[in-house]
């Protein structure tokens, strides 16, 4: 190897160590729970999830903002959200009730979960929940039977390209079919209230947000020529955090943003709306695990740890590449890294740079607080991560 030329495998490395670096010093009062003595354990920086709520707020501040529970839905999390006045978004009763366990009023709260199981809406009937996304004439049947007279925004398809995590065909609808199911829904005694879309989670492309919007105002403008009055637009989530690269800052999204509504929408809706989830926690929580296992396959490092696919790292299975970071010295390998299970899926992230560990040894995985804890199960028996939210 050319010992002179920065090889990516370095540049990848002193990516993660600067990271973890300026994590851990900006982080003081995480510093005691860096070596827990259970593993996986996820710690939650609370204080730095309340500085980016207000971040949001301060960089959108004619939106309101839905914390979209589904990125981490631990107690604290959401007690610290509620206190500081957040709307939330929530998808099933489960999150629902666990909102509301805060005491945090319905008008505080939509659903943009396209569809919805009806027990679900009916709950959310029930407790005062009143604003539904939909995007299909079943849901508009469904809403109408379950939850008369509720207000139902109409949820948009948008391009999902450079976006880790895309979510694109599964929902959203053109804008014909948009227009339609609002004046639908309007027939069937709902209230037409808005339009969203989803521009894809660790969204890394304007471009998105551009044609979103440009879909929206097009819509916007031929509902009000069939005379409906829409008063909301939600922009849904996807603002990104820091995995491996510098992610787009939330100002500057919120910059171009601001300009499009202003180029494009001349007259603001009365009602504006954000839905991140990623972007309020995914970097504020960092996890701690052990390496329990080495091995060399063919020309393969393969290192083995106390966390998986299964059990906190899904997303690795779906486009998310985490750093990594040990704190021994020594000269960097390439590894490939092998979660917890025997499931030959569960793999995690190959081509990892890091110095030889021992057995034991704790490995830091960066930006783990949105989409892990949440997803994990205890397959093969393999607990799901603690959670230390300090
Ligand atoms: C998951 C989800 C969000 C949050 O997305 P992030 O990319 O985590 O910000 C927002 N809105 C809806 C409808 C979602 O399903």
């Amino acid at each position: 190897m050319l010992k002179d030329a920065i090889d990516p495998l370095t540049l990848q490395y002193e990516f993660a160590k600067r990271y973890f670096r300026e994590f851990v010093s900006s982080k003081k009062h995480i510093t005691a729970y860096l070596e827990p003595e259970k593993t996986p354990t996820l710690i939650m920086d609370l204080e730095g999830i309340k500085s980016r709520y207000l971040e949001v707020k301060y960089h959108f501040p004619q939106f309101k903002v839905y914390y979209a529970v589904k990125a981490n839905d631990h107690y604290d999390v959401l007690r610290v959200l509620a206190e500081l006045g957040s709307g939330f978004e929530v998808a099933s009763s489960e999150e629902l009730r666990k909102v509301l366990s805060f005491g945090v009023r319905p008008e505080r709260i939509i659903s943009s979960n396209p569809v919805k199981p009806p027990d679900f809406v009916d709950y959310a009937h029930q407790q005062g929940v009143n604003r539904f996304v939909v995007d299909s004439y079943a849901e508009v049947d469904k809403i109408a039977r379950v939850a008369p007279r509720a207000r139902v925004y109409v949820r948009l398809v948008v391009p999902n390209e450079g976006s880790d995590w895309p979510l694109s065909k599964k929902f959203g609808v053109d804008v014909d079919t948009a227009l339609d199911l609002l004046l639908y829904a309007q027939d069937r005694g709902l209230i037409p209230y808005g339009i969203t879309f989803h521009v894809g989670s660790q969204c890394n492309n304007f471009r998105n947000w551009l044609i979103g919007i440009k879909r929206a105002v097009e819509l916007w403008n031929r509902a009000r020529l069939k005379g409906l009055r829409l008063q909301m637009l939600n922009l849904g989530g996807g603002l990104p955090v820091k995995y491996t690269y510098e992610a787009l800052r939330i100002e500057d999204i919120a910059y171009y943003v601001r300009g499009l509504l202003q180029k494009f929408m001349p007259s603001m809706p009365h009602e504006l709306q954000i839905e991140p989830g990623r972007g309020i926690v995914g970097d504020q929580g960092i996890m701690v695990c052990r390496i329990i296992g080495k091995a060399k396959r063919g020309e393969e490092n393969w290192l083995y740890i106390d966390a998986g696919v299964f059990n906190g790292l899904a997303e690795a299975l779906g486009g998310i590449r985490y750093s990594f970071y040990m704190e021994q010295d020594g000269d960097l390998k390439e590894w490939t890294v092998g979660g917890v299970s025997c499931d030959s899926m569960d793999v995690i992230a190959r081509m990892v740079p890091l110095p030889e560990p021992e057995i034991g040894d704790y490995l830091y995985i960066l930006s783990a607080g949105a989409y892990t804890t949440v997803y994990a199960a205890e397959f093969n028996g393999f607990p799901k991560p603690e959670v230390v939210c300090v």
